[in-house]
């Protein structure tokens, strides 16, 4: 018997298929799109745009990581000179995170099309930042209405940022697993989804263009990211983000190097979870197992390889740590310089 709880699951709806970016125009229907597409997916953007026909609207090629400020001013001011009523997004967490910096104000629907593991495309999160802070916020309005996930497009995704992406959607397992809205329905998808993630991980290390494993992988953002959404972001995520804020990190690096030190001192405070993570990713040490892999998987595992100074860390704990009991000092020091 579950204990009670209460789980709130959020509507959206999901497609998933090697090409699958064929469904757009049906899914898009009765909108003037506005699409934005990350630089690596201009082609796909290219096809898409044609197959719109009519319900084009206008384009946005040009994305960047943690949503600036000025470059979500003018996109919505784009939205409104092109009279976009819906809007596709296809690419990683910036492209989508730039559509809902313009869903957040205009209320225009997404469809997001993932080409990375970040999991955003599944979640009412978005943020944005200025002058060196990245705010983050919560608005249904930006929770994406449908997500095609088409493996065709991560095909080509570098193995560094497949495996830092693939970090990223753990965090968002792990992290939901201690939050305080952790329930027994985010904990079961957390734990499925860490355990397509590190299959779909070791396929592509294998043979990166291999679509079953691209499927595995989208597949298991797709659940990482939707327990994010019903479980909230804890310690970690907040880490990571004032950290890309100030420091202009690369999120997903910034995730690895962070998670097994987070792990280390949160997870024993969710034994259940933290076994059945461990079975799924085959070791017996959660913190330790999760170094290992992404170590295995060639992503940095301390923020001094990310161009983190020694000073900028302590600088940041001290900015963190007045918000927490948790010693974070501890827990940047040893990010910092990559413990095991
Ligand atoms: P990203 O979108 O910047 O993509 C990472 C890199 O991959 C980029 O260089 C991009 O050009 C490249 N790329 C993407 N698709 C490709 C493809 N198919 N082939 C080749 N290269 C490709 O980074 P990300 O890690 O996906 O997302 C990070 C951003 O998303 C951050 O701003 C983060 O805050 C945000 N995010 C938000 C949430 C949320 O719930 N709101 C969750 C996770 C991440």
């Amino acid at each position: 018997m579950p204990e009670a709880f209460i789980h709130v699951g959020l509507p959206s709806r999901v497609i998933l298929g090697a090409g699958a970016l064929d469904q757009i125009p049906l899914e898009a229907s009765g909108l003037k799109v506005l699409l934005i597409a990350t630089k690596s997916a201009r082609d796909s953007a290219d096809v898409v745009q044609l197959a719109l026909g009519d319900d084009f609207a206008g384009r946005i090629d040009e994305v960047r990581q943690h949503v600036p400020k000025e470059k979500a001013d003018a996109a919505r001011a784009k939205a409104i000179e092109v009279g976009a009523t819906g809007i596709v997004a296809i690419g990683g967490g910036s492209a989508i995170g730039l559509a809902k910096a313009i869903a957040l104000t205009a209320g225009l629907p997404i469809i997001a099309v993932p080409t990375t593991y970040s999991g955003s495309e599944m979640t009412p999160v978005w943020g944005q930042t200025e002058d060196g802070n990245k705010k983050t916020g919560t608005d249904l309005n930006v929770l994406p209405k449908t997500v095609i996930y088409d493996p065709v497009l991560s095909r080509g995704l570098p193995l560094k940022v497949t495996a830092a992406s693939v970090a990223n959607a753990l965090a968002h397992c792990v992290e939901a697993t201690w939050t305080d809205k952790a329930d027994p329905i985010t904990e079961v998808t957390a734990v499925e989804a860490a355990r397509a993630l590190r299959e779909g991980l070791l396929q592509v290390l294998e043979n990166p263009t291999d679509l079953d494993a691209r499927s595995n992988l989208l597949y298991g953002a797709s659940l990482a990211g939707s327990a994010l959404a019903s479980a909230g972001t804890g310690l970690h995520h907040k880490l990571c983000h004032l950290l890309g804020g100030a420091y202009n990190l690369p999120h997903a690096e910034t995730h690895a190097a962070v998670l097994p030190q987070v792990t280390r001192v949160k997870a024993p405070e969710v034994p259940r979870a933290k076994a059945r993570l461990e079975a799924v990713l085959e070791t017996t040490d959660l913190a330790t197992g999760l170094f290992d892999l992404f170590s295995t998987a060639g992503v940095p595992t301390s923020l001094r390889e990310l161009g983190l100074t020694e000073s900028q860390a302590k600088e940041a704990a001290e900015r963190f740590q007045a918000s927490t009991s948790i010693d974070v000092r501890e827990i940047l020091n040893r990010a910092w310089a990559g413990e095991r």
